[in-house]
């Protein structure tokens, strides 16, 4: 039986009011579950664009000039907002992405936390006085936004990828232009909403879809818009740093994995098996940190390969909104094409296939958690990130050899380990290229610590004071003054 719910209708919010396009463009919005359409989403043309740039400059005087500590009132008053709200908008995420119901509100009390962070961390964005080498001179280093944040986001994570961005700009004193991603729209505009609620100046934060390209080129290209976030794939987020640069605008850029765990000999096995297959299936996999290449030191590889593929049975796959299901579908059936040609290619190159042995829904963009064994270099899932429930299965007898496999790829974003040898923790921890590593644990993702990657996989981070100073610039002002007269 179908659940009732109501068609949602998303629309832009430029200047502080929502509104449809003027032309009345909409795109459909399905269900990834079903097939079925579920609502409609406003498709922002140039005019709107430019309305929205043009309120976020106002936005943007009127949110600067608050104090840091008002600006924190506001913040936090959005957080509790999405706490509140947290089961109905994750009702409508579960519905939009796909997602486990439980893991939609998770990721919503996550994002207040965020938010919640950044605004308290922007009470601390503090100026310098740096000592003068002449008399009665003051030096002054200042940390002032950098003015109007262009946002894009993805539909892995609707509204964390967003609060993320969010909270790090308006926590430093910034407005931002959010375009969220027109896969998942229904749950950004609440997150919006709540920020509306709190109080935000009207401006401070909008909120466009339409053509991401034809969006990301006017926004990036504005001269009002003066800095660039992007979370994606690879590809588009070169194309995006490349206009960028020819603007001259900073970037913050988190993009693709393709993360490695090395798994040796004395590691607890239950607990790896435990632990990696919760990380690798939640959010059916589509998640830039998920755990991908397994590298399993040869004497232990069968055993655990036994005990990941016992919790892979026990997935229960299913709509997010139904009770007890522990992985949703894809988010389209373009991913699901994505992982079916992966999938083959390896087959036909050797690799062997092995789908878990749970019931799923035979409508819809649902695809069956897999592990590929046996795999060999000239497959194509060994270079491109699968972005979807899917393992990679290989084993090593040297930790050397584990480590220069790790390492192989472009890719350096988040990277795993177990083993109970603490010097083996330490030196993955050094040897290991990635942005972040986590060991025995998958400890990712708190708002005060780094989140992002080296290489391949981006630059600049969105997590910790490093992401909310990397909404700032630096002004040196030095001013000499009178000497006092007695
Ligand atoms: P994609 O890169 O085409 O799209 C990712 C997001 O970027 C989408 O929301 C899309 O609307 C937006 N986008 C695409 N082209 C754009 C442009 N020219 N300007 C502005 N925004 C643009 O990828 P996809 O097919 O939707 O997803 C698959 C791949 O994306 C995955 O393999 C993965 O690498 C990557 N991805 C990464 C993350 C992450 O958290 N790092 C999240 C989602 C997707």
């Amino acid at each position: 039986m179908r659940m009732s719910d109501e068609f949602l209708n998303v629309q832009l919010l430029i200047s502080g009011t929502w509104q449809d396009a003027a032309d009345g463009r909409t795109l459909p919005l399905l269900d990834p579950a079903t097939g079925e359409t579920i609502g409609k989403i406003a498709h922002a043309s140039k005019k709107e664009l430019a309305l929205a740039a043009e309120g976020a400059a106002k936005g943007f005087d009127a949110w600067r000039t608050l104090t840091a500590w008002d600006r924190f009132v506001i913040m936090r008053r959005a957080a509790n907002l999405l706490r509140e709200r947290a089961q109905s908008i994750g009702r409508i995420m579960s519905r939009e992405q796909g997602k486990p119901l439980e893991q939609a509100i998770i990721e919503i009390q996550g994002a207040a936390n965020v938010i919640e962070y950044f605004g308290e961390e922007g009470r601390r964005l503090n100026d310098v006085l740096v000592p003068p080498r002449a008399p009665n001179v003051e030096q002054r280093v200042l940390h002032r936004p950098v003015g109007v944040v262009a946002a894009f986001t993805p539909w892995n994570f609707p509204i964390n990828q967003i609060a993320r961005k969010l909270g790090a700009a308006l926590g430093a004193g910034c407005a931002v232009i959010v375009k969220a991603p027109e896969d998942t729209p229904a749950s950004p505009a609440e997150l919006i909403r709540a920020f509306l609620d709190a109080g935000v100046p009207a401006g401070t934060v909008s909120l466009v879809y339409g053509e991401p390209a034809e969006i990301s080129e006017y926004l990036i290209a504005h001269p009002v818009v003066r800095k660039i976030s992007f979370t994606g794939s690879t590809p588009v987020g070169k194309h995006l740093a490349a206009l960028a640069g020819a603007q001259m605008k900073p970037v913050t850029m988190e993009l693709g994995g393709h993360a490695p765990v090395i798994v040796c000999a004395d590691a607890d096995l239950d607990k790896a098996a435990e632990r990696l297959c919760a990380a690798k299936f939640r959010n059916a996999g589509q998640v830039c940190i998920a755990p991908t290449r397994f590298l399993l030191e040869q004497s232990i590889a069968p055993t655990f390969v036994e005990k990941f593929k016992a919790r892979m049975n026990a997935l229960k796959v299913g709509r997010g909104v139904d009770e007890g299901v522990t992985m949703g579908p894809l988010v389209n059936q373009r991913r699901v094409k994505a992982l079916h040609d992966l999938v083959e290619d390896a087959r036909a190159k050797g690799a062997t296939i092995w789908q878990a042995e749970t019931a799923i829904p035979n409508e819809g963009c649902f695809f069956a958690p897999t592990l590929i064994l046996n795999p060999t270099l000239d497959m194509r899932v060994m270079q491109e990130e699968p972005f979807g429930p899917l393992a990679i299965v290989a084993d090593f007898t040297s930790l050397s050899d584990a480590v220069a496999e790790a390492n192989r790829l472009p890719y350096g974003l988040a990277a795993y380990a177990y083993t109970s040898n603490e010097r083996t923790q330490r030196l993955l921890g050094e040897k290991v290229e990635a942005g972040m590593v986590a060991i025995n644990h998958h400890g990712i993702g708190v708002p005060e610590v780094p989140f992002g990657g080296i290489k391949d996989s981006g630059y600049g981070t969105e997590g910790g004071p490093e992401a909310l100073r990397a909404h700032t610039y630096i002004k040196f002002v030095s001013s000499e003054q009178a000497k006092a007269d007695f």
